[in-house]
């Protein structure tokens, strides 16, 4: 059986024309990478009368924000409350989380400002918990962000999960009603057209190597030749180490790449959708190995995700791996073809927060720890503020410490056997 190696998303959609002009060689800031963290702080920083060039190595929609599930929500901090306020104290540890809340809420507004259509819908995310005792637990830590402004769930027992959803799988579940979804690639093509029409330079499959100072600014090295200016970004996420040079050893030193896979069926017919689906959420479990699911925004197939567990991102074990998590959640999935299986590379933090700021004179946003569609626009709306020096750019993540690890140089050879740990874990755990 042989998957279409692409993401689902590509299925009838436009890419913008894109032409190869290298002129000029100058501007006012370069960010590497096109993907929603540089091309949203390309368009702040052009509506400003900036002049931005960006570059990525590969071509538009094959990182992570052309190939994700498309959820956006909070994405709360996975320590928690508890966990946090242990590490910070409490009144950090609200501020951390209140952030997530503050990056939905203008995620929200920014796409209705840019009237962006890009298929999203705030129809809530239901989180189904295996297990009587971690759903008490997981009950128990949503009632603790309740101080969030802005947070707000509901608790689903045992018996009325089939109205959320069309699985025997979960004891029970938490509905998050600040979550929602939309079509990532809609969204990432929408905001490099606007760059386009702002004047913005945007080059594909063009990696950036050495980067170094210059009297003004900095000065980039790439295959169609040196470009300069005034300041550079990186947005290069789980991408940084994959094509960076040495002098970019701060950030993957800091980054842990890890990878993120998913599939979608075949269509499937309305009433077997609409059964599994009834509510139209997001949805997720309590597996250690981090799953996430979805009907399409055309509400004709399903999308699947979780942790790649092929080192090597071969579509085929990928998906042969994920179908069967998949059927474990709707049995009667058996039968029914996989058409695509792909992934990409999210960050990972070791402080499981995203991290934006100046280091030795470059900016940097990145470290989404697997949840960035929100976060990434929100945080490239803060980080081009800092870049033109207006107020309102803090974020509770600014003073917090960018760790590294002693002998960590940016490949976390050690994942494999974590994954294997956790998918041990839920094994043991019936999950
Ligand atoms: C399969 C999958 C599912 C996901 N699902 C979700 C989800 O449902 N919800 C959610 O919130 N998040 C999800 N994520 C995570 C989310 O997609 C990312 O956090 C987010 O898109 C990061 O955006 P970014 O612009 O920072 O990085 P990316 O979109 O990864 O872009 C980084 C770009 O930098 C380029 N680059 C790197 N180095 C260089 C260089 N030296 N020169 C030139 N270019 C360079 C790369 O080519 C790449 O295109 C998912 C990710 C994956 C892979």
């Amino acid at each position: 059986m042989l998957y279409k190696d692409i993401p689902y998303w590509q299925l009838n959609i436009e890419k913008p024309e894109i032409s190869i002009d290298v002129t000029p060689r100058e501007g006012d800031v370069i960010i590497i990478g096109a993907g929603f963290t540089g091309l949203a702080t390309a368009l702040h920083l052009l509506r400003a009368g900036k002049s931005v060039i960006l570059f990525d190595a590969m071509m538009l929609g094959d990182g992570a924000s052309g190939k994700n599930g498309g959820m956006v929500g909070p994405s709360l901090h996975k320590l928690g409350l508890d966990g946090l306020t242990a590490k910070y104290g409490k009144d950090k540890a609200i501020d951390i989380l209140q952030e997530g809340m503050n990056a939905i809420k203008y995620f929200q507004s920014f796409i209705a400002d840019e009237n962006i259509d890009c298929d999203l819908v705030m129809s809530g995310r239901l989180r189904g918990i295996i297990g009587k005792k971690s759903l008490e637990n997981v009950i128990r830590d949503s009632e603790n962000l309740m101080e969030l402004d802005g947070f707000g769930f509901d608790v689903v027992d045992g018996e009325n999960i089939h109205n959320e959803i069309g699985s025997d799988l979960y004891d029970g579940g938490v509905i998050y009603h600040q979550d929602g979804g939309l079509h990532p690639q809609k969204l990432l093509f929408a905001l490099a057209a606007k760059i386009l029409q702002l004047g913005g330079q945007i080059y594909q499959e063009t990696r950036v190597g050495q980067i170094s100072r210059t009297q003004t600014g900095f000065e980039v090295s790439t295959d169609k030749g040196a470009f300069r200016a005034g300041d550079i970004v990186i947005a290069s996420n789980g991408y940084t180490k994959r094509f960076a040079n040495h002098n970019l050893s701060f950030f993957y030193k800091r980054l842990l790449p890890i990878t993120s896979a998913m599939i979608a069926t075949e269509e499937l017919g309305k009433d077997t959708i609409d059964r599994m689906f009834p509510k139209k959420r997001m949805h997720g479990g309590n597996h250690r190995l981090v799953q996430y699911y979805r009907a399409s925004p055309d509400h004709k197939r399903v999308l699947f995700g979780a942790r790649g567990t092929d080192a090597n991102d071969r579509s085929l074990q990928n998906g042969l791996m994920l179908k069967k998590h998949l059927c474990k959640i709707f049995p009667e999935l058996e039968n029914v073809n996989i058409e695509y299986s792909w992934s990409g590379k999210v960050a990972y933090t070791f402080d499981h927060t995203p991290h934006l700021g100046k280091q030795d004179g470059i900016y940097y946003a990145i470290g989404y720890c697997g949840s960035g569609v929100t976060r990434s626009i929100y945080l490239a709306r803060q980080l081009s503020r800092k870049i033109l020096g207006l107020g309102d750019h803090h974020t509770s993540f600014d003073d917090l410490p960018f760790e590294t690890k002693p002998f960590y140089t940016g490949t976390p050879w050690f994942m494999p056997t974590v994954l294997k740990w956790h998918s041990f874990l839920d094994h043991i755990n019936g999950n």
